[in-house]
């Protein structure tokens, strides 16, 4: 590695690491968790002024099934940040591991302690802006703005877990995007709900026939709501959080598509409470808009091409992988990418359901980008196919993925001149049991 800057004189060395994470949601917390409990020096970087991405800054207000409705699959680090924020809620079964409600500001805390305890140094408001190449497949540094500038950070390898592969894109790996992705949604929460009428009352879902959410339709007063989408859950004391609504046509990997998706879904937020008052009166008529969520809510944008892209047959085979890192059991989740598609609903519901007890491996080498050689993915951003991404992309096996890669990311750094594809899975897989990952 040369000592000597050749960026622009605007561009100072922020420092030298072991392991860079570009983007601390789940994927990059449990992978900077996992890098340093290994004893590599790690930096965090993140955009936002908080951890746990989507699960936090994006206000997703519940965690994806941790079971395959027998037992936990989703183990290791995952499961520590999921049992350390499910005991921050109220519920019912407190043994509950599908459809846990978030209470954002408890996981905040939950991220910052582990990656503390650990030893990871996180910044936060810090961006990843640029990626400056050595030769075509190995990356030299990360450029980053924030409070002190531009900086320039060095590391033996770097993961990308911007959940839009923007580290990865930029390193000029191979990405793949759908012309029209599935529509993004702009979660917010709602305050001086009344919690029993709430919990008491028809389900606000969509599924449900009785849900009011099909009278706000009808009367057509509110515009802004055009399908039945509605997920919530109680996230904490009278309040409620909202993944409700869609924006479509939104580019995640634009800053102007962004821009106008959040002004939009600030503007549904508050319909969303003024149809809610009118129509849960019982539950809702003094309710307040508390917060929108810092970030929008992208589903779907670029997915790095990898070693292996795992496809929609894999899933619907159950495959097992000799490489496999981690299970997954979570359904096809895709939202349709327009309006006449979804009705709320989606499109490829048509892919059966997992049954009990069942679950697909998913390989390291989709966290291995094809066209580079120290730098790995996880997140929502792994190499797949589109069908199969609308099951990858949730949280719990963003963590796996999270842990993978930052284990394998230590193995690499210990190891100069080895190349991720390169890497022993045999090893890797011995280093996550240790750590308590699960797989077959
Ligand atoms: C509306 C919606 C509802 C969902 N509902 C659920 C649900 O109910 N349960 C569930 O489990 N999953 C749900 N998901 C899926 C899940 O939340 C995300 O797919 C998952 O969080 C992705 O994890 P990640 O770590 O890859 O990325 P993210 O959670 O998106 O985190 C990426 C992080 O990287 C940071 N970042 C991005 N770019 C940069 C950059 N250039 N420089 C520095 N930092 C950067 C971001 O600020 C963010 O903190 C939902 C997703 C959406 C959009």
């Amino acid at each position: 590695m040369k000592d000597s800057l050749h960026f622009s004189r605007a561009v100072r060395l922020g420092g030298t690491f072991d392991v860079i994470v570009a983007g601390g949601g789940p994927a990059g917390c449990a992978a900077a968790i996992a890098a340093a409990r290994l004893g590599g020096r790690v930096l965090l970087i993140e955009a936002t002024g908080m951890l746990g991405g989507m699960g936090t800054a994006g206000l997703v207000p519940a965690w994806c099934p941790f079971s395959d409705q027998e037992k936990i699959i989703y183990r290791g680090i995952a499961e520590e940040v999921f049992r350390a924020s499910a005991t921050q809620v109220t519920l019912p079964d407190p043994e509950r591991l599908d459809w846990v409600p978030i209470d954002a500001e408890a996981l905040k805390r939950v991220y910052d302690d582990l990656t503390e305890q650990a030893g990871v140094e996180v910044r936060f408001g810090v961006q990843l802006a640029a990626v400056e190449m050595r030769d075509e497949r190995h990356v030299d540094a990360v450029i980053t703005s924030g409070k002190d500038g531009l900086l320039a950070w060095r590391a033996a390898v770097y993961i990308d877990c911007t959940g839009d592969g923007d580290l990865a894109a930029w390193a000029g790996a191979e990405c793949e995007m759908a012309p029209e992705c599935q529509p993004a949604t702009y979660c917010f929460h709602l305050g001086n709900v009344d919690s029993k009428a709430y919990l008491h009352a028809e389900s606000l879902h969509g599924s449900n026939p009785a849900s009011p959410v099909h009278r706000i339709l009808e009367s057509g007063r509110f515009p802004l709501i055009v399908g039945t989408h509605m997920c919530q859950s109680l996230v904490a004391e009278n309040t409620v959080g909202f993944n409700a609504g869609h924006l479509w046509r939104i580019d995640p990997t634009s800053s102007a598509g962004i821009s106008a998706g959040l002004k939009q879904g600030r503007r549904m937020a508050a319909e969303y409470l003024r149809a809610l008052r009118e129509f849960a009166p019982e539950s809702f008529g003094d309710a307040c808009l508390a917060e929108t969520a810092p970030l929008l809510g992208i589903r779907e944008g670029r997915r790095v091409v990898g070693e292996y892209r795992f496809t929609a047959e894999d899933y619907l085979e159950r495959r097992s992988f000799e490489d496999e890192i981690g299970r997954n059991a979570y359904y096809i989740d895709v939202h349709g990418s327009r309006e006449a598609e979804t009705g709320g609903r989606n499109k490829f519901l048509k892919f059966e359901r997992y049954g009990r007890g069942e679950s697909h491996g998913i390989p390291y080498r989709c966290l291995v980008p094809r066209d580079l050689d120290n730098v790995l993915v996880a997140g929502r951003c792994i190499s797949s196919d589109r069908a199969a991404n609308g099951s990858l992309r949730v949280m719990p096996v963003c963590l796996v993925t999270g842990q993978a890669s930052g284990t394998a990311a230590r193995l690499l750094a210990a190891s100069p001149g080895t190349a991720a594809r390169d890497l022993e899975p045999r090893r890797l897989r011995e280093v996550l049991r240790e750590n308590g990952a699960w797989f077959c």
